[in-house]
């Protein structure tokens, strides 16, 4: 078969999870939790499903967890998106984003991606036919960061949209306001719209808040703004999340949306909009994964690896060229092998090579799968 999509592989994260679990490696690789969610929130869902909640919900999602989005948004960003007409719910964020791309990249269109980026987000752009043009992070002693020049240099008459990822896979950098008023900048007068990829919004550290698009009114007006329960929640088999927009936005958005899942699951969405209630069930995040990077980073202190500022995220990059000369990719798959440590390669995150020697690590683990993993980390 001539495939669509010839250069792509099975994605970095099944590849490493499956090398993880042949060779008995502790898995800091893929990002997910090792441990459960909150057993309330499955009583919620318990109780939708004996509630008869079973059948199609509206193709937007239920109107009850579109209304507690919009109030947690509202509350949050000082943001407000009309719940039935400009938050839609979905099967995951990796939905989202490819059914706005689909809805909004035509054959030809440009999409500026900044790299490193998620692994799901040029596949989806050339499915749709667009032309993905690349932007690289800085990398200086603060750590990554965008160079909006460069952005800025990037800018055509073709371009459709502009991709943006905060707090940040892999690097853990989170946007500032000063990002955002160059974002504003550029985009102004123009009529390109945005992605906001905003998964890990409530995993912000050290007192900041998360910089949504949706606190920035002339930004917002352009951007359709994606998160997911699956992170929030620590239920990432869960698989939904949701879509803020403007009306005209959310309405392309939901052509797509309505023949690409036509919706996602009920039980779920009413016992997430159950759950969601309790504010503190976002509100306690930031702490609860600021005290798991504390403990980590200082576990990887006594190690030879040179860690990167993180405020954002449940990942953080390491430097590993003290310890080895190898490529990114080699020296994952080493780590796995011969140290019993799964992590992802930052190569998995750009499309051409890479000038670094970083390995990403996901700290969303208990405390007990950290400290084996150091155990194993600091025998190097
Ligand atoms: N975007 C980013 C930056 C992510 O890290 C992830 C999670 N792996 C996703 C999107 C996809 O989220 P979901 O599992 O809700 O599809
Ligand atoms: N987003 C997760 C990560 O970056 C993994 C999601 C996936 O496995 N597709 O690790």
């Amino acid at each position: 078969i001539e495939s669509k999509l010839p250069e792509v592989k099975t994605t970095i994260f099944s590849t490493m999870s499956a090398l993880a679990q042949s060779y008995q490696a502790i898995n800091l690789g893929q990002g997910f939790p090792d441990f459960d969610c909150n057993p309330a929130l499955i009583e919620q869902v318990h109780q939708a499903m004996l509630a008869g909640h079973n059948q199609y919900p509206p193709m937007p999602g239920a109107a009850i967890l579109r209304h507690a989005i919009a109030s947690k948004v509202e509350t949050l960003y000082q943001a407000t998106y009309d719940a039935d007409t400009e938050v839609t719910v979905t099967a995951g964020a990796t939905q989202a984003i490819m059914t706005t791309i689909l809805a909004c990249v035509r054959t030809g269109d440009e999409v500026i991606v900044i790299e490193p980026a998620y692994d799901s987000y040029l596949p989806t752009i050339q499915l749709a036919g667009g032309i993905p043009v690349l932007v690289s992070m800085r990398l200086d002693q603060h750590g990554f960061s965008i160079d909006w020049d460069a952005v800025a240099s990037k800018i055509s008459s073709k371009t459709r949209l502009i991709l943006i990822n905060s707090p940040h896979n892999p690097t853990g950098m989170s946007l500032t306001n000063k990002d955002l008023e160059n974002l504003a900048a550029l985009v102004r007068d123009t009529k390109i719209l945005l992605i906001s990829d905003e998964v890990y919004e409530h995993m912000v550290f050290d007192g900041k808040s998360h910089l949504s698009l949706a606190s920035h009114a002339e930004l917002a007006q352009r951007s359709f703004i994606i998160s997911s329960f699956g992170k929030t929640y620590h239920v990432t088999g869960w698989k939904i999340g949701y879509v803020l927009a403007p009306k005209v936005l959310s309405a392309e958005f939901r052509k797509v949306h309505q023949f690409n899942v036509f919706t996602v699951n009920t039980p779920m969405q009413i016992g997430i909009a159950h759950f969601m209630q309790e504010p503190a069930h976002h509100l306690n995040l930031p702490m609860f994964y600021q005290n798991k990077r504390d403990y980590f980073c200082a576990g990887l202190a006594k190690t030879k690896f040179k860690l990167l500022p993180v405020s954002g995220t449940y990942f953080l990059c390491a430097d590993y060229s003290e310890i080895s000369d190898r490529t990114e990719l080699d020296f994952a798959t080493w780590l796995t092998k011969e140290i019993g440590v799964a992590t992802i390669p930052l190569s998995a995150f750009y499309r051409d090579q890479n000038q670094h020697q970083l390995v990403r690590f996901c700290f969303a683990k208990q405390t007990k799968t950290l400290d084996y993993a150091l155990e194993r980390l600091q025998k190097i």
